[in-house]
């Protein structure tokens, strides 16, 4: 499996230029607006692929400061329906490219989160906004549902 090129860390996320190649830090603060390498002023856009989460610290900054919904399945290598999702949220993740994050949590390498939201099986996939959990769901799902899932929960979330 292909790892991701991005990864996180307590300020921001870490891309690599598609241009020259130099890693930038897009701040979670200022996620999804535009912004340009600081090398070669190619534009960068928020990652377009799952980026995983390694420790809770780098978690509660993304989720409290992202200035985009975030999007967390929470998975693990022995479980056969989260492997089956992995290539549905990568499709996702090219889609969703700028207006949302999705990232990975792997519960057995960092277990206070699965136990902090009372994850009893998975995958889930738990919607973040603001700061806050707004939704979460147990269960393996398409592409198609998962954008669905997605989309109904950001739309309740900005009508309430
Ligand atoms: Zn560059």
């Amino acid at each position: 499996m292909a790892m991701s090129a991005s990864k996180l860390d307590r300020s921001g996320v870490l891309v690599a230029c598609p241009s020259c190649g130099k890693t930038n830090r897009l701040r979670y603060s200022t996620l999804g607006s535009a912004s340009r390498c600081g090398a070669c002023q190619t534009p960068l856009s928020a990652p377009a692929e799952p980026v995983e989460v390694t420790d809770a610290a780098t978690f509660d900054a993304l989720v409290s400061s992202s200035a985009l919904p975030v999007v967390v399945d929470f998975w693990a290598p022995w479980c056969g329906p989260c492997r089956m999702m992995a290539p549905e949220l990568e499709k996702v993740a090219q889609d969703a490219m700028g207006q949302w994050l999705i990232v990975k949590l792997n519960t057995d390498a960092v277990p206070e989160l699965g136990e902090r939201f009372r994850i009893r099986s998975i995958p889930t996939l738990a919607i973040f906004q603001g700061g806050r959990q707004i939704h979460s769901a147990a269960g393996a799902r398409s592409a198609a549902d998962i954008r669905s899932l997605v989309a109904a929960n950001l739309a309740r979330s900005s009508a309430a």
